[in-house]
Formats: C-alpha cells, structure tokens, sequence
C-alpha cells in the first residue's frame, strides 16, 4: 500500500517534545482559512512511496529521534495508509507518534476508517486551524481551538509547554524549509 506525502524531514525541534522525524502527508480537502501548509492540500500532488519505505526513513538508523510526527495535509485522508503505517512504527520500534489533524477527536473516533488508526497513536493536536483564534503555547497548538489529546501514558500534558514553536532547514536542494506550529 502507498501513501501520497509531501515532505519528511529527520532531527526536527519544532513538531513536539525532543527531537523528532516528521513526515506531512499530502492532499487535505478541509480548507481551513489561512493555512500555512497550502501546498499539500493538491491530492495528486507530493510522491507516492510504500508503507515499508516510509517507515524505513522515518525509524532509519542513522536519524535516532524521540518521537515520529504525522502531519499534512489531512493524514486521516488516508486513513487505511496511515494505520498500516502506524502499525509498522509500533511493531518495529518504541517510539510515541504524535498526529496533527485538522478535524475533531469526536470525528476521528466516530469514524470506523479513522478510529482504527487511535490505538497506535500516543498524542493528537486535532481540530480545524482558525486563523482569528490565538495559538495556545501550553497546549502547541497553532489556534486556541483545537485540542491536545493523550492517548496513551506515554506524556503527560506538561511534556507540550512552551516548545519550540518553529525552525528553519536547508532542504538537499539548498531550499530553505519553515517548520514548527508558528514559525
Ligand atoms: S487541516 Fe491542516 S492542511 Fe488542511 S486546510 Fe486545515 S490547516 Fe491546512
């Protein structure tokens, strides 16, 4: 099964607590007003790479990492990829995943496709981006709406105070890359 992404990038301190590698989906049809990630929102657009070669980069060896974040886009847009792919993580490693994901935790745990990708999931920071309501730094979240949900003991809510809220790369193209909730 593949999965259609937009970017990954490893060593990241900017998408949750300690180092992480970060992989953004892409295609989101959720149209949020004042996204700051409108060019993953083309469906047909980013690569199409395999469950398997996604994971290899995301737990490779040579980029140790804290945690793994899933953002976009809308992952739950791909939501039978996005379990085959959590799973692998949590069979092959034991690291926290945390979720960005622009709709409710009542969405996502009413739908059968999306609720099945919940028990891989340590944390999601979920909710539509509402670019009139301020971002809640204690909560890493980039408007005050949305939610941070735990969904495991892995953190606690503490673990997302004050985080660093964004961070610039070179990307291998000499591109200059801007990550984070509020870069
Ligand atoms: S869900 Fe995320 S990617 Fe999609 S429109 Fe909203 S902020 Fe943008």
């Amino acid at each position: 099964m593949k999965i259609r992404i937009h970017k990954i990038i490893t060593g990241s301190c900017a998408n949750g607590p300690g180092i992480r590698n970060v992989v953004w989906f892409q295609g989101c049809t959720l149209s949020c007003p004042g996204c700051f990630n409108p060019q993953t929102h083309d469906p047909k657009g980013g690569r199409a790479l395999s469950v398997k070669a996604l994971c290899d980069q995301l737990l490779s060896p040579e980029a140790p990492c804290d945690g793994i974040t899933i953002s976009g886009g809308e992952p739950f847009q791909q939501a039978e990829a996005l379990q085959k792919l959590l799973a692998e993580i949590k069979t092959r490693s034991a690291l926290p995943v945390l979720i960005f994901s622009g709709y409710t935790y009542d969405h996502l745990k009413s739908s059968a496709v999306c609720s099945g990708c919940l028990p891989f999931t340590d944390v999601l920071i979920c909710g539509s981006y509402d670019r009139n309501i301020p971002p809640d730094h204690d909560r890493f979240c980039s408007s005050g709406n949305q939610e941070l949900v735990l969904l495991s003991d892995y953190y606690t809510k503490k673990d997302f105070k004050n985080l660093p809220l964004g961070e610039y790369f070179l990307d291998n193209q000499g591109k200059i890359i801007i990550s984070g909730i509020n870069p």
